[in-house]
C-alpha cells in the first residue's frame, strides 16, 4: 500500500496542489492527513475541498483546525497567529467549520505498520522537536511508523535496539527512508503549506508499506499567488514574508 502522508496544508491551495500533482505522477493508493489543513494561510475553504476529494482513508484534526472552527480559543496563540486564526473562523462556510469540528483527535491507527499524530502520540498538541521529546513518543507509538507534524520541521527519529537517532533533517534528504524489521520510527515529512526550517518548498511524503520505505519530497510552488491572496486578504504581512523564506 502507497499513502500520501499530507500535513500542515494551512490553507495554502498552491502549495497542496504542486504536490498532489507531484504525488499523483509517482502514484499512490491513498492519503493520510495529520491535521492544520487551515490556519495561517488565504483559502481555508478550497482547501477543505480538495482534502473531501481525496476521500482521506485516516484524517486527524490539528490545533489549528480546532480554533479555526470554533471548538477551541486561540488562546495560546501568538497575535499573528490569533488574528488569522479569527479570519479563517469567520471566512469558512458553516458545513467547513462543522466539518473541521467532527475531525476525529488524534491518535489513529491506519493499518498494521502506520500510525499517524498531529504533535505526538500520546498528546495532540505536544510537540516534538528534539531526541529527548522523541523517546517518550517512540515508546508510546503503537506501530513501527508513527507519522506526525505540527512542527513543520521535517525530522526523522528511529528506535532500534533502545538507542534513538536523528535521521535527516533540512536539506539532508538524499533518498528514501529504508524501514528496517524491529525498529520504530517517527517521522515528520515536514509542512505542506508553511514550512519552517528554512527551505520554502512545500514538503510531503509517501509511505509505502509493502516496499517498507518512506520517500521525502520537497518541491517548489508558485508562493508569491499565495503571497498576493494573503496580502489582499489583509491578513498581517509577515504571513506572506514568511512563505518565502520558509520560516
Ligand atoms: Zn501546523
Amino acid at each position: 500500500m502507497r499513502y500520501l502522508v499530507l500535513t500542515d496544508i494551512h490553507a495554502n491551495l498552491e502549495a497542496l496542489e504542486v504536490c498532489l500533482d507531484h504525488a499523483r505522477a509517482q502514484g499512490y493508493d491513498r492519503t493520510l492527513v495529520l491535521g492544520d489543513l487551515v490556519g495561517y494561510g488565504p483559502d481555508p475553504n478550497e482547501v477543505i475541498e480538495r482534502i473531501k476529494a481525496l476521500s482521506p482513508v485516516a484524517m486527524i484534526r490539528g490545533n489549528h483546525d480546532k480554533v479555526a472552527c470554533g471548538l477551541e480559543q486561540p488562546e495560546g496563540f501568538n497575535a499573528v497567529a490569533r488574528r488569522a486564526a479569527i479570519w479563517t473562523f469567520e471566512i469558512l462556510t458553516s458545513a467547513h467549520r462543522n466539518w473541521l469540528a467532527a475531525l476525529p483527535k488524534g491518535p489513529a491507527i491506519v493499518d498494521e505498520v502506520i500510525q499517524i499524530c498531529h504533535g505526538s502520540p500520546f498528546d495532540e498538541d505536544a510537540y516534538i522537536f528534539d531526541e529527548l521529546d522523541a523517546v517518550r513518543a517512540l515508546k508510546m507509538s503503537q506501530r513501527p511508523l508513527c507519522l506526525f507534524g505540527h512542527t513543520h520541521y521535517p525530522v526523522t527519529f528511529a528506535l532500534t535496539e533502545g538507542r534513538v537517532d536523528t535521521i535527516g533533517g533540512p536539506n539532508s534528504i538524499d533518498g528514501p527512508l529504508m524501514l528496517m524489521d524491529h525498529a520504530k520510527y517517527l517521522l515528520n515529512p515536514g509542512a505542506v503549506g508553511q514550512p519552517r526550517d528554512g527551505d520554502p518548498r512545500a514538503a510531503y511524503a509517501i509511505a509505502d508499506t509493502t516496499a517498507k520505505r518512506v520517500d521525502l519530497f520537497r518541491l517548489e510552488y508558485p508562493f508569491e499567488a499565495t503571497q498576493a491572496k494573503l496580502v489582499k486578504a489583509g491578513l498581517p504581512d509577515v504571513l506572506a514574508q514568511r512563505l518565502a523564506v520558509g520560516r
